[in-house]
């Protein structure tokens, strides 16, 4: 039995089992990454869709993302790789791309357009160690790197990346109390330190999915747009809609229009502030 440190669950896992995220085991009383150089994903996106709308506009990043997760919302978007049944399955199924090979990809895609590598589609920092192995390659060879990520790591992991990380999309998935707890099964403080500690070392900017019924009010977006303003209010804003998907199918999507004035409240107070979905 040994005791993950990576994210704000600490988990105890027993020797040859799996921590919360199916990501990582222990073997011989030490934690390591189960997903370690374990691709479900792999594609040359614009970097608009990760979405980062201020840094290298108009380019493009090769995207790519392993399996696991440790949060469970039950809107999630890509829970085929994230916390379905079959996670458990991806680790045989999944291709194995270690940080050499990855690196020399982006490499070759230059020509195409490709800037570096995003980790992203899944929580990358489950498995930080490939994203810190492989960022280092990308920075070797002059390109840049980005994380899309729900912020819940422990600072001590974001501190061994940020040398190597130019920019990131983290999720402020909401505010209010019991949100992230209850619903997402997550850590707001966790989230709200890891962003904090982001902006003073890279280019960020934060997605907010608005989701029907639940963090779509006018006060929650008033306190989500003052908490961001206080640290910098030239952080870019992503308000994004929902969909019903995956667990959650007993609401309609975003009102578009709700979409809107949500962004018109958050643009009291923050400079850059962008919809999606819409
Ligand atoms: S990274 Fe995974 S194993 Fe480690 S504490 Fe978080 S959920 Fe548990």
């Amino acid at each position: 039995m040994s005791k993950c440190e990576v994210c704000f669950r600490h988990c105890d896992i027993p020797e040859g089992g799996v921590g919360f995220c199916m990501a990582r085991s222990c073997k011989d009383g030490s934690v390591y990454p189960i997903s370690y150089g374990k691709v479900t994903s792999l594609a040359l996106d614009p970097i608009e869709k990760k979405p980062l709308r201020h840094f290298h506009g108009g380019s493009k990043i090769l995207s790519v993302g392993s399996y696991g997760c440790n949060l469970r919302c039950p809107f999630c978007q890509n829970s085929e790789i994230s916390w379905a049944e079959n996670v458990p399955e991806w680790n045989k199924r999944a291709d194995t791309l270690m940080p050499d090979e990855l690196a020399d990809i982006a490499q070759n895609l230059r020509d195409k357009g490709n800037i570096g590598v995003a980790f992203t589609y899944n929580e990358p920092l489950i498995c930080y160690e490939y994203v810190l192995d492989t960022a280092k390659l990308i920075h070797e060879k002059g390109m840049v790197n980005v994380l899309v990520s729900n912020g819940t790591a422990e600072l001590p992991i974001l501190e061994k990346l940020i040398p190597y990380i130019d920019a990131m999309n983290i999720d402020l998935k909401g505010f209010h109390d019991g949100f992230y707890e209850n619903v997402l099964k997550g850590d707001k403080e966790t989230v709200l330190d890891f962003i904090k500690e982001a902006s003073g070392h890279c280019h960020i900017e934060l997605t907010t999915l608005i989701v029907t019924g639940e963090n779509d009010s006018d006060d929650e977006m008033l306190k989500i747009s003052s908490w961001i303003a206080d640290i910098d209010p030239n952080i870019p804003l992503h308000i994004s809609r929902f969909f019903p998907c995956f667990h959650m199918t007993d609401r309609p999507a975003t009102d578009v229009g709700r979409i809107y004035h949500l962004a018109d409240i958050a643009s009291e107070r923050l400079r850059y502030v962008h919809t999606g979905n819409v």
